[in-house]
């Protein structure tokens, strides 16, 4: 059996002919920056995460350097955030010559540990980045209430998280500006780049939506140095058909999370393997479910011989990336950041898996223990 890590190819069979038709109104009009359709995605994500604001831009990784700008971060500011995420989070800090400031994650949840927070916070801290990752979002009220203590603002490095709630609310109104990313592989995946900002303060907003075209409110007047970060009509065709469709693929990646929960337990693995936990008060949309195994390299040999598609995400915590080095963090800074990146295996976890695939899946993690 052969089943790679994402296949999205099931998923785009199933709205071909509206997507395909999308994209020719679209050309048809031949309007491909912003318009009416970046519009009516801006608010279709507004209401779908219940903001008041969304801004469309060219990618989370300009999500988040833009929501820093609007932030009014600058050089020899700290921003706070975690080493066991993508390199955007903290690239995008580095940009404006700020300095990012790492922080332990939890071991259960893989996200920022709200009692470490505080004595990393200087008087130079501008900002917060917790990353809601995988799919689930970060311990928010407690991160909020140390950061309102502070006046320091918080963004959401939600990009994993499209969907996932806490306490009933859902990610993109829970700090001050929220960053969303529509690469292929996240939950809702345009086809190519683009990315939205989510806010509830007007102010902010507008200056989003001026810094993405160059710090420019009034054509060719700037009234600041922005950048060009605008989403393309085509991907806003293509999001705006794939939006409606999501909390079914939500629903979808929940319940083969839960198939697994069972099938693990029936395979009594929980010596070698164990299994990613969803906190009472968050709704997680699985983006990725991550194992933590013993063996984990060995592991995913013997599961890509055998088919099955997985990846670790991440294998270097940030701290200990070369192009990091001059922040001076050692090896054991961040121990649970470490172990995570030494642990974790992802595996397939699509809406459109069959439950013998999700079966097959089991017994070969199962089969590859047996021998060992
Ligand atoms: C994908 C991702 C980003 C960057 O998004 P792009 O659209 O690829 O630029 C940032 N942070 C996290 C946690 C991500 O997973």
């Amino acid at each position: 059996m052969n089943i790679p890590l994402l296949d999205l190819k099931a998923q785009y069979q199933s709205m071909r002919s509206e997507i395909l038709a999308a994209i020719e109104a679209t050309c048809d009009e031949q309007g491909f920056i912003l318009g009416p359709r970046v519009v009516a995605l801006e608010q279709a994500v507004a209401t779908y995460v219940s903001s008041t604001h969304a801004v469309g831009v060219a990618s989370g990784s300009d999500a988040l350097l833009l929501a820093l700008m609007a932030l009014g971060v600058k050089a020899g500011d700290e921003v706070v955030t975690v080493p066991f995420t993508f390199f955007a989070t903290a690239g995008a800090i580095s940009r404006l010559g700020a300095k990012p400031v790492f922080m332990d994650i939890r071991p259960d949840d893989f996200n920022m540990d709200p009692t470490l927070l505080e004595r990393v916070i200087t008087k130079r801290t501008k900002a917060i980045i917790p990353v809601h990752l995988f799919g689930q979002c970060a311990d928010m009220g407690a991160i909020h209430d140390i950061a309102r203590r502070h006046k320091i603002g918080v963004i959401e490095d939600a990009c994993q998280a499209i969907g996932a709630a806490q306490n009933g609310k859902r990610a993109g109104v829970l700090g001050d500006l929220a960053c969303f990313s529509f690469f292929p592989s996240k939950n809702l995946g345009g086809f190519g780049d683009a990315g939205m900002v989510t806010t509830n303060d007007k102010e902010l907003a507008e200056s989003i939506a001026m810094l993405r075209v160059h710090g420019s409110r009034v054509r060719y007047v700037h009234e600041a140095i922005g950048i060009n970060s605008r989403l393309d009509a085509l991907q806003a065709a293509v999001l705006l058909v794939k939006l409606k469709r999501l909390d079914q693929w939500a629903d979808g990646r929940r319940r083969n999370a839960a198939r697994y929960h069972q099938l693990f337990a029936d395979a009594q693995l929980t010596d070698h393997v164990t299994l990613p936990v969803t906190h009472p008060h968050n709704f997680h949309v699985f983006n990725q479910f991550t194992l933590r195994v013993r063996k984990r390299d060995e592991l995913r040999a013997y599961l890509k011989d055998h088919g099955v598609g997985t990846e670790v995400y991440y294998p270097l915590p940030l701290h200990l990336q070369n192009c990091y080095r001059d922040l001076g963090y050692q090896k054991g800074a961040f121990p649970q950041s470490e172990r995570a990146a030494e642990e974790v295996l992802s595996i397939p976890i699509y809406a459109e898996l069959t439950d013998e695939q999700l079966q097959y899946v089991v017994q070969m993690i199962a089969a590859f223990f047996r021998k060992r």
